[in-house]
């Protein structure tokens, strides 16, 4: 296989060889796109009730499947088997969840003279779904479970390095007796898979999740074709930590808020900011605490955090963490191979910093300290990104009148928790257009379409 065509991948954790992916053409693309289309003729007119049962029935592949797709993970992304298990587990929910929309997908009836008038959520065609490496599995679930549900069929496009679950998600949809062509999964690039996605006009909608450069590229491409459009991109989040929380265990939990899957997070709350007169002891008492996080082989059950997905990360985010950048404390991380990065912390000198502002979708997080409620949310808010964020403090009042000041479309309040299935996820500003999951979805996998019966004689 040339490498043109093909993509080898390889163990974050040890760079040894995993597996040879073969990278799909612009004509198989379309070839893709033309049996998705055809396929949506007869997968939308599946029974609700069926159409129920056959994502059940997937889910249920899924569940059964849950140690194999986490072990593939762990080995093509480098995710610890612990979050692995929870991606897995988190496409059976997402599909169980939406399961249950196609009996569901409910129009209205509108008051009007002279007759009746209804409404109808119709599905919109082919659904081209794009995903990014750093959660393979999590991300292509929220794609492709409401589009399937509420009646379109998908074509998905893994991240060229990170392919291998989502291969599978593909393999078990048949296996649970999912029609052919109904999810379809094409391993490619970018340039050529991708962009064939936004400029096919049978792909009638595009889920993007990525980074902010791409996702604005895409959204001018799609609208020469007024392509309808989900936009999951970046984020630099905040953790506000107010004197009167719980600082303790503000501090025990900050390293898991931001350095989960090594900080290739969307969500990561890669800036804390700390009420000045609790900065100090809010520092004395990360340390230890960034000490604490497990860092190594990701396969085994304790580990808290695993390598980078790639040399390049690892060049990227070592990249931001020069001369210039006043590193305060670092965790451990093993030697020898494996793309690894310790748990670093940061003091900016202030907030044109560049390792402030930019994300640097790694291990690495910033302190500084603010003096008041109207400063913090001042702080928090400067930034072009609001996709995630956490407020800690006892005052309730406080708790609310920050959360509804910073920009931001998912915060958690002494927590660090962003996601659920059942609620809904993304951005403000530039981290993104439109929400994923929760009940809200379905009506982005949908064109309302209105009818008006007279009953005059
Ligand atoms: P990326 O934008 O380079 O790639 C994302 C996906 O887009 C990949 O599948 C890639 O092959 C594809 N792609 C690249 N160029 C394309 C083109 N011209 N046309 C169509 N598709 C194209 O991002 P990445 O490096 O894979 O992922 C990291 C970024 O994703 C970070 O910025 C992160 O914040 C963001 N992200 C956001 C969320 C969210 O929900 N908001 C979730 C995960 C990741």
């Amino acid at each position: 296989m040339s490498a043109e065509l093909s993509h080898e991948v390889l163990d974050p954790a040890t760079e040894q060889h995993v597996a040879t992916i073969r990278l799909t053409s612009v004509e198989e693309t379309d070839t893709a796109i033309q049996r998705s289309h055809r396929a949506f003729q007869e997968w939308r007119h599946v029974a609700p009730a069926d159409r129920a049962r056959l994502l059940r029935r997937f889910a249920a592949a899924v569940d059964g499947a849950r140690e194999e797709l986490a072990a593939l993970e762990v080995r093509n992304s480098g995710h610890t088997v612990s979050n692995a298990r929870w991606e897995a587990g988190n496409v059976r929910d997402v599909l169980d969840y939406y399961a249950a929309a196609p009996e569901r997908l409910f129009g209205r009836q509108i008051p009007v003279a002279g007759g009746v008038d209804i409404t109808f959520k119709e599905p919109l065609g082919v659904v081209g779904i794009i995903v990014p490496w750093n959660f393979p599995m999590p991300i292509a679930g929220w794609g492709l479970a409401p589009a399937l549900a509420a009646g379109n069929t998908v074509v998905l496009k893994p991240a060229e390095i990170t392919p291998m679950t989502a291969i599978r998600l593909g393999e078990l949809a048949l296996e649970a007796g999912l029609p052919a062509d109904v999810l379809t999964v094409l391993p490619g690039k970018g340039s050529v898979v991708g962009d064939r996605f936004v400029t096919h006009p049978l792909v009638r909608k595009i889920v993007f999740t990525g980074s902010t450069e791409v996702g604005t590229a895409i959204m001018a491409r799609a609208a020469t074709q007024v392509k309808r459009i989900t936009l999951e991109l970046g984020g630099k989040s905040a953790n506000i930590v107010f004197a009167d929380a719980d600082v303790e265990k503000a501090a025990a939990s900050a390293p898991y808020g931001v350095f989960d899957n090594a900080g290739q997070d969307c969500c990561a709350r890669s800036r804390i900011l700390v009420q000045r007169s609790v900065y100090e002891r809010f520092l004395e008492l990360l340390e230890p605490a960034v000490a604490g996080v497990k860092v190594g082989a990701p396969g085994l059950d304790d580990t808290e955090m695993g390598p980078l997905v790639s040399a390049g990360q690892r060049a990227r985010v070592s990249a931001y963490v020069d001369d210039s950048v006043d590193v305060a404390f670092r965790g451990a991380a093993p030697e020898g191979p494996g793309y690894w990065y310790p748990p670093t912390v940061v003091l900016p000198r202030g907030s044109e910093d560049r390792i402030w502002r930019e994300e640097v979708f790694g291990p690495v997080v910033a302190v500084l300290p603010f003096d008041d409620e109207a400063d913090a949310i001042r702080l928090a808010n400067d930034t072009e990104y609001g996709l995630s964020g956490s407020i800690w403090t006892r005052d309730v009042g406080r708790a609310l009148r920050v959360a509804r000041g910073v920009e931001s479309g998912n915060l958690s309040v002494n927590s660090h928790s962003s996601v659920r299935y059942s609620t809904p996820f993304g951005g403000f500003k530039q981290s993104g257009l439109g929400r994923e999951l929760g009940p809200d979805a379905l009506d982005s996998f949908t064109d309302v379409k209105n009818v008006f019966i007279s009953t005059e004689d």
